[in-house]
């Protein structure tokens, strides 16, 4: 794979990841921000509701205190404590919390009561409150557990007071009872969500009530519960999350307890209801996420697919130019080159030729020329066949190839079995001592040639050089037409042998 379709791989990979973790980061921080409102809101639920039942309990303890008080200083035998049965009716039907209100004397009996009907006699000897205060010289009031009103029949909670004779022995009990619908009907007003709570219970962990309000929960022990065994001897108030016993559901639970009395109000939210939002926002924008990771990553991989087509193309366009810049190369040398002897051929030379004479007529130097013909070569085909013609005229395009010893050298196969090498910036005496080397040299590769004097292939050769100056610049066609005339002259003077062209005498 190419590296940049590598990077943008890796940068729609990254893109993603980061959408995602952003996403996954942004929730996280709405979800315990949900979370977090609904502690402190739980918290204020929970602190107004202590007050509340602090303020339900102050007034039905100060009603008691009075009540005991008046009692007391009457002296228990007293009639006239008979005669307040009015006035704690009136009391009873004036204060919503007050279930009722009642006096009874050492032995339990009914003295007086808020009922209204004045022929009760009942006898509260047995209830634990009774028992309680009749054991315990205490003046404080004691909350006790739910009971059934046996003038009602209600739930109420109990809440006493231990009356005594003026020399400090238990004259007697001083018993309000509140109505527990009190509270429930006002934690029913509260709206804590589907799966909320709210709960009023004694420090000793006795639940009192609780809302949503289930007889069966009335007094039960909650006294074993991290509640009451961690949190509340630790602080007043508090927050924790925990799945209820009661339901297993996992709710947001904060605490206060009342100083004043044994009580614990407790607010409970559901964190399925807190979150019930925040899980339907989530869902919608996650598949909003999941819709753009989607959109993201198909483009990109189309992207990166389009990317490595073009690069793949691109490689491909190199490669064919670089092929084709090749096949140029080869071409044009092919177009330069002879096929038999790979020596230039005559439309290079022609090309070349032209170019060097320019140059010489600029000033450049001389500019000579040798031209060898193979002598008797007709007859060399006649007696060892072309092909062997073939192969002799590519060992004197050897040679003659060899005598290329600078770079402006150039041999040339001129036509059939003539040969030249141009040779610039070499004078006349120069050229000629190349010409016999190469004459020597093609002797010497003693090709054998029995109709040759020489008995082998020998080549004549004629050498002409030019040197243009400012008072004579010969044409072009002198140097190979003086060659060839040279040449002429060494055929005819024997064969095998070098001649050079004679120069025109200066007019000048
Ligand atoms: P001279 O010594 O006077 O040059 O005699 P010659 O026989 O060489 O005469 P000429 O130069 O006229 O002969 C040219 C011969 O070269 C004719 C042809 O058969 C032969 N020839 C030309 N080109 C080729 C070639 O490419 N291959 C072969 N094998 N022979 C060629
Ligand atoms: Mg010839
Ligand atoms: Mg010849």
């Amino acid at each position: 794979m190419h590296p940049v379709s590598k990077r943008a791989k890796l940068f729609v990979v990254l893109a993603c990841v980061a959408i995602t973790v952003l996403h996954g980061w942004q929730s996280w921080g709405a979800r315990n921000s949900d979370l977090d409102n609904a502690r402190i809101s739980s918290g204020n639920m929970a602190r107004a509701l202590a007050q509340h039942a602090n303020d339900a309990f102050q007034s039905i303890d100060g009603l008691l205190l009075n009540v005991a008080d008046r009692v007391a200083s009457q002296g228990m035998g007293n009639p006239l404590v008979a005669e307040m049965a009015p006035l704690l009716h009136r009391l009873s039907v004036e204060m919503p919390e007050l279930d009722g209100l009642l006096i009874c004397d050492e032995l339990g009996n009914w003295v007086v009561n808020s009922s209204g009907e004045p022929h009760q006699d009942g006898n509260s000897s047995d209830r634990p409150y009774f028992i309680f205060h009749r054991g315990h010289d205490d003046r404080t009031p004691l909350i006790g557990t739910v009971l059934r009103s046996r003038s009602t029949g209600r739930w109420v909670i109990p809440v006493s007071r231990r009356i005594n004779h003026q020399d400090g022995s238990f004259a007697g009990v001083a018993l309000a009872t509140i109505d527990l619908a009190y509270f429930t009907e006002f934690y029913r007003t509260f709206d804590v969500g589907a799966r909320g709570s709210i709960g009023l219970l004694l420090r000793d962990g006795t639940l009192l009530t609780r809302q949503p309000f289930d007889e069966k929960l009335v007094n039960r022990d909650f006294s074993d519960s991290r509640l009451f065994r961690q949190l509340l001897p630790a602080a007043q108030t508090g927050a924790i999350a925990n799945n209820s016993r009661i339901d297993g559901v996992r709710r947001l639970f904060s605490y206060q307890a009342i100083r004043k009395y044994p009580l614990v109000v407790t607010v409970a939210l559901s964190e399925d209801d807190v979150l019930a939002d925040w899980y339907q926002e989530t869902a919608v924008y996650s598949i909003g996420v999941l819709l753009l990771l989607l959109l993201i990553a198909t483009f990109g991989w189309h992207l990166i697919g389009q990317i490595e087509l073009r690069l793949q193309a691109e490689l491909k366009a190199l490669k064919a130019k670089d092929e084709l810049q090749e096949l140029n190369r080869t071409l044009e040398t092919l177009a330069h080159q002879d096929g038999l002897t790979g020596l230039a051929n005559r439309r290079h030379f022609d090309h070349v030729l032209e170019k060097e004479y320019r140059r010489a007529c600029r000033g450049g130097g001389p500019l000579s020329l040798v031209l060898i013909d193979v002598d008797f070569f007709k007859q060399y085909n006649d007696i060892y066949g072309h092909q062997a013609g073939d192969e002799c005229l590519r060992q004197i395009g050897k040679v003659l190839k060899n005598q290329e010893r600078r770079s402006s050298d150039l041999a040339v196969r001129y036509g059939g079995e003539e040969m030249l090498l141009l040779l610039p910036n070499t004078d006349e005496a120069g050229a000629a001592q190349i010409a016999e080397t190469i004459r020597a040299g093609i002797q010497a590769l003693g090709i054998a040639h029995s109709a040759s004097p020489a008995a082998v292939v020998t080549v004549s050769a004629g050498v002409n050089s030019i040197l243009p100056d400012r008072q004579h610049i010969p044409p072009m066609e002198e140097l190979l037409g003086k060659a060839d005339a040279a040449l002429y002259e060494a055929k005819r003077g024997g064969r095998n042998q070098v001649r050079q062209a004679r120069q025109t005498p200066d007019i000048a």
